[in-house]
């Protein structure tokens, strides 16, 4: 067996997981190049067609990134009536700064709410409670790649007559009672970020909803507000899911489920394995209820754990060191109270490394790194 200094890889291969797609992946994208059509074209119908049946929902619109799927779904509830600038969206405190950007960038007021400590996820009693007469939506994510309690959250939203998004960026495929995200909200934005469950080779995301309204008006706000050729109905943007990423997601997405159960193998030799009184692992919920974007353990000596595992060839990340609240671009415009957790959570979590594609050895290796932590260097 490796001790832990003898091996030492990334946090998350890139070119790993990419290499495992070949030969076809080299093979699609000569398809395309060779094709002639790049932009709007038969890869991108086809892909917004299967990854809507994926989620269980009725329409996909492919667009430029998952910052602009969430952006534009604001943007065209806007457009259709449905919300006004200056309307509050409440929306987890510790969730990354995209999340926030969608809803402020369209006049709209974040209104951050404490998640809970264990899931990570919105707290749905706190939720309820940050409710006030300007609230018109909620944004929630699955944050880390764990579907957030959609049941809970869906009645508060009918209760309160609030629209519902999803944030479903880090958690393509998970499910809760056998239904996707993405099909729980009124609409949810995903983001095809390389280094996501289901990652393109650059950027792209894409919108799914069940509303067609709301994809129809996505779909014209995405293409510079136009309908119909030169014919401007709204002032939109460009932000489209090009033809070679959305053949290369096409081919992935064949592949996400299988992926997501091999990360879900790490994930449970982490927890069962990992024995360590200073590391608090998390919370797996129910079966398929978390796909592993991301496995955050929790650490009151954080700092020093992560100085130990990169001495002992094991690459971290912290996701995330500073929660929106205390960065300079929000330093107005964004409404909360107390986020004592939200503060916890930013100076205790610590990413291990997590991918389909780690072997035994180097799940070991991690473990057994973890699990010699006693507080100190190494
Ligand atoms: C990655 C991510 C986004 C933004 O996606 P991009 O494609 O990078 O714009 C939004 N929300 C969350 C939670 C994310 O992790």
């Amino acid at each position: 067996m490796n001790s832990p200094s003898s091996i030492s890889f990334p946090f998350y291969s890139l070119q790993r997981v990419n290499a495992s797609f070949e030969p076809v992946l080299s093979e699609t994208l000569f398809r395309v190049s060779a094709s002639g059509w790049y932009i709007r074209g038969k890869e991108c119908s086809a892909f917004e067609t299967a990854f809507a049946n994926y989620c269980g929902v009725s329409h996909c619109v492919g667009v430029g990134n998952g910052l602009d799927a969430l952006t534009l779904i604001f943007r065209a509830y806007k457009e259709l009536g449905n919300l006004c600038a200056g309307d509050e969206v409440l929306v987890p405190a510790n969730t990354f700064i995209a999340s926030i950007l969608a809803i402020s960038a369209n006049g709209l007021v974040p209104v951050l709410v404490e998640p809970d400590a264990r899931s990570f996820n919105l707290n749905s009693e706190l939720l309820e409670a940050a409710i006030t007469p300007k609230t018109r939506a909620i944004l929630a994510v699955h944050l880390y790649g764990r579907v957030a309690a959609m049941d809970k959250i869906t009645a508060i939203a009918k209760r309160h007559a609030l629209l519902l998004v999803e944030d479903a960026a880090q958690a393509h495929g998970a499910t809760l009672c056998g239904k996707r995200v993405g099909s729980w909200g009124d609409a949810a934005g995903f983001s095809f970020y390389p280094s996501k469950n289901l990652g393109a080779l650059g950027d792209g995301g894409a919108v799914v909803t069940q509303d067609s309204k709301l994809a129809a008006m996505v779909r014209i706000l995405a293409n510079y507000g136009s309908d119909e050729k030169y014919v401007m109905n709204y002032q939109g943007v460009n932000s489209r899911l090009d033809e070679l990423q959305a053949a290369v997601l096409l081919l992935k997405l064949t592949r996400l489920d299988e992926d997501n159960e091999k990360r879900n193998a790490v994930a449970a030799r982490y927890i069962s394995e990992i024995n360590n009184a200073l590391v608090q692992l998390p919370e797996a919920g129910h079966a398929g209820e978390h796909v592993w974007h991301i496995f955050a353990v929790r650490s009151f000596m954080r700092n020093a754990l992560q100085e130990y595992l990169k001495q002992c060839g094991v690459e971290t990340v912290i996701h995330y060191p500073i929660p929106p609240h205390h960065q300079k671009a929000y330093a107005t415009g964004l409404i909360h109270g107390m986020l004592p957790i939200t503060e916890a959570l930013s100076q205790t979590v610590l990413s291990l490394p997590m991918s389909p594609l780690m072997s035994d050895e180097e799940v070991s290796a991690v473990v057994h790194a973890v699990n010699s932590f006693q507080g100190q260097n190494k």
